[in-house]
């Protein structure tokens, strides 16, 4: 495995709609393989037919964007639920779902957030897939109600404390490393958060369309390679071990 894997982004966004077969042709000279995410019925379905379309090098996972399940409508809600059930046998993990306190700041919306949470969790156990979780500002509160449930997670684009990274890891789950880290630079808090994250508990990511590390373009899965350099600079370990560790990472991690 001399190249690294892009362990989450969204290439059944509209983002892509035009161009992403040139997309995925850049993506296969650099990357092994791509696990693409849908969060609603439509992207949901989109990811499947780009996984059948590009068999082999793109996997989908189907969740829902946490900041927005408050104000989804059950209906919705329960189609995507019924979509993973349908297509289980295809997905390689349940995700993204989780928490978001930066968006969601009101009581009885974070109370639903959680709720929403816990039954991907219920499901997820229920159908024996990985979860990949999506946390911000929240979490310890994820970690604690993932610790509830049998699943193995992997803290996607995590930017949380260094220390819970390390507990995530220590109980055998994944830390994904983002190009979020990239356009930071490496900062105090970068390196130690990057520190904090064993090799053999990490993985990389782009979020793409998102987190582009050239300011105001597009991300696509082929600009991983610059989060797996940082980490290899901040380890002080040869950017071909990193690549291979993270690669073999995500290939246990996943269902697939
Ligand atoms: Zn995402």
């Amino acid at each position: 495995m001399n190249r690294p894997v892009d362990a989450h982004c969204h290439l059944c966004f509209d983002h892509f709609r035009r161009d992403v077969d040139e997309v995925v042709e850049r993506a296969r000279e650099r990357v092994l393989r791509v696990y693409d995410c849908g969060v609603t019925p439509g992207t949901a379905r989109r990811t499947l037919e780009l996984a059948r379309r590009f068999e082999g090098f793109v996997f989908p996972t189907i969740g829902l964007h946490p900041p927005r399940a408050p104000r989804m409508q059950d209906r919705a809600i329960d189609e995507i639920v019924r979509l993973i059930r349908e297509h289980a046998d295809e997905l390689a993990a349940i995700g993204e779902i989780g928490l978001d306190y930066h968006y969601v700041k009101r009581s009885k919306e974070r109370e639903r957030m959680r709720e929403v949470f816990e039954r991907f969790l219920r499901l997820a156990e229920e159908l024996d897939k990985p979860v990949v979780i999506h946390a911000r500002e929240a979490e310890e509160d994820a970690f604690r109600i993932l610790r509830e449930h049998d699943v193995t997670a992997m803290f996607h684009c995590y930017d949380g404390p260094p220390e819970l990274a390390r507990r995530i890891a220590e109980e055998g789950h994944y830390v994904s490393l983002s190009t979020i880290h990239v356009i930071r630079g490496p900062t105090d808090r970068t390196r130690r958060l990057l520190e904090s994250v064993p090799l053999d508990r990490a993985l990389t990511e782009t979020d793409s369309p998102y987190l582009s590390p050239e300011r105001g373009r597009r991300n696509e899965p082929a600009n991983v390679w610059r989060i797996v350099e940082l980490v290899a600079e901040v380890k002080g370990e040869p950017v071909g071990r990193v690549v291979e560790t993270t690669a073999e990472n995500a290939l246990e991690f996943y269902d697939r």
